[in-house]
């Protein structure tokens, strides 16, 4: 198990060094910007939509490792989705990173299964959850900062 652990820490790393989808969409259709005060973590998170479908997808930000990694692999997991897969995506993941540290990661989470280790470090979740809040105030197309707070 902790040769799994090093592994997963391995994805992290390297997504929060060379970030997937790191940039501004310029005259994105959607756009939310994320702050989480426990950290100091800052997200904007920019959205292209063909109806219901997430064309584009791309943030920009500094943060910690975990909402820079974290970000990365949203950015992955959504691009192509619709607005209701990728909330119901948000869904499992959140379960996933507040779930008790026994419970297997659930189905269809793919890649972000890396995250679920943040479950035992209660303080990082709002790390790991910050590009996702920040995307679900884009899809909803709020103009106020989110916070995680
Ligand atoms: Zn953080």
């Amino acid at each position: 198990m902790s040769d799994l652990r090093e592994l997963y820490q391995e994805v992290i790393l390297d997504h929060n060094k060379h970030p997937r989808n790191f940039g501004e969409i310029e005259g994105a259709d959607r756009h939310a910007d994320g702050y989480n005060p426990l950290c100091g973590d800052r997200l904007a998170v920019y959205l292209n939509l063909d109806g219901e479908r997430i064309t584009d997808v791309a943030f920009l930000g500094s943060g910690c490792a975990i909402s820079k990694a974290s970000a990365s692999l949203m950015t992955d997991a959504i691009k192509g989705r619709t607005v209701a897969e990728a909330r119901a995506l948000f869904g499992r993941f959140h379960a996933m990173i507040t779930d008790d540290a026994d419970a297997p990661p659930p189905e269809g989470v793919g890649k972000l299964a890396v995250l679920a280790g943040v479950r035992d470090y209660p303080t990082r979740v709002k790390c790991a959850s910050l590009a996702w809040h920040t995307l679900r105030a884009a899809c909803d197309d709020l103009h106020e900062p989110v916070t995680t707070e």
